[in-house]
């Protein structure tokens, strides 16, 4: 009978050895392109945490600094590119998305970690949201205390990022923004605090879920369309159309819009006061442009709620697009989208209904 339990143990352990090797072997391939920011920063003491300088540290130090991640995934880094995300442009978006996509197609890679700079880091998970062509995971994520302040955010924020990316929970949910234990969807996601951890909100709409102890538990997921299932396809791009953003405020005037057409602008993101309103000493020349060929979109400088066609302005007439909930800085780059596919109006309030 002894003899018998012990062959059993032993018949047991055998299999939980074998399970525990497979397990390892089956572990995510997950690529780290590093760009940047706050999360790749130095300052001078521990203590600073303002007036450091960002971008400093390359990608393998980062995946150094945070040894856990080899047990939720095998990871290998590679630097894009190494600045402060304020200084992000559309070149660096589309160099960004072309290898997000080579390298998604890859069978041996299952999901990809952006590190970059959190001041225009929702701008680009919206780019990527609308051009990469995969279903799976996508994480952008960065953080609010440089690399050598006390109490970094960058270690956990990052491991974290590589545990959602290699969850297959992550597949299908649209570039996901992750940081402070948060996990925010490009569209929504917006930086809403110069300083503290936790800056990243989904403001009304609110966040996908939470990372607990490296396992993203997701609650809800966007109802707008995203990467795979997106009209946009930038691999042939090497350029993206020229598109402005213009703010209104008490006292407005033109001489913003003007420049901006004036140099040679396609388009115009109009951020209006409340419900993406015009001043009478704007929409005359916002309407005079429109008639020019370039395309306005109404959009809200308020950060909550929609702008809505037809309300404070009578866009049938006045031919201008308008934002819906996106953020004047998120309009402007579906803008600069939907006019890599089409001029007309119609088909581009289709697309800020759909994206
Ligand atoms: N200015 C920095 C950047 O966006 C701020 C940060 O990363 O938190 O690169």
């Amino acid at each position: 009978m002894f003899a018998t339990l012990t062959k059993q143990g032993l018949c047991a352990a055998a299999l939980f050895a074998a399970v525990s090797v497979h397990a390892a072997d089956k572990l995510p391939n997950v690529v780290i392109l590093a760009t940047g920011g706050t999360i790749a920063g130095t300052g001078a003491t521990s203590t600073t945490t303002v007036g450091y300088t960002a971008a400093k540290i390359g990608v393998e130090k980062l995946i150094e600094a945070v040894p856990e991640m080899k047990k939720v995934a095998n990871v290998k880094g590679e630097q894009v590119f190494q600045i402060a995300s304020e200084s992000m442009t559309n070149d660096h978006w589309l160099k960004l998305a072309k290898r997000v996509n080579e390298l998604l197609k890859q069978s041996d890679v299952d999901g990809i970690v952006i590190t970059h700079g959190t001041d225009t880091i929702e701008e680009t998970a919206y780019f990527l949201n609308l051009t990469v062509k995969s279903k799976k995971p996508v994480i952008i994520v960065g953080s609010m205390r440089p690399s050598t302040a006390i109490s970094a955010d960058g270690p956990i924020n990052l491991y974290n990022a590589v545990a959602t990316a290699g969850s297959k929970d992550s597949v299908g949910r649209g570039v996901l923004v992750t940081l402070n234990d948060e996990i925010q969807g490009a569209r929504d996601v917006t930086k809403t605090n110069t300083m503290t951890a936790n800056t990243f909100r989904s403001p009304e709409l609110g966040s996908l879920g939470y990372i607990v102890s490296g396992k993203p538990i997701f609650y809800r997921a966007s109802t707008r369309k995203n990467t795979a299932d997106t009209e946009f396809d930038v691999s042939k791009l090497d350029k993206l159309p020229a598109v402005d953003i213009a703010y209104g405020s008490a006292n407005a005037n033109t001489i913003a819009i003007d420049a901006f057409a004036a140099a040679g602008d396609v388009g115009i993101v109009y951020a209006g006061t409340g419900d993406g309103s015009l001043a009478n000493t704007v929409r005359p020349r916002l309407t005079e442009l429109r008639k020019q060929g370039l395309q306005i979109v109404r959009s809200s400088r308020v950060g909550n709620g929609p702008t809505i066609r037809n309300g404070e302005n009578n866009d049938d007439e006045t031919d201008f697009v308008v934002s819906d909930t996106l953020s004047p800085q998120k309009a402007r780059i579906l803008l600069m989208l939907a006019l890599t596919k089409t001029k007309d109006t119609k088909e581009i309030q289709r697309m800020f209904y759909t994206y």
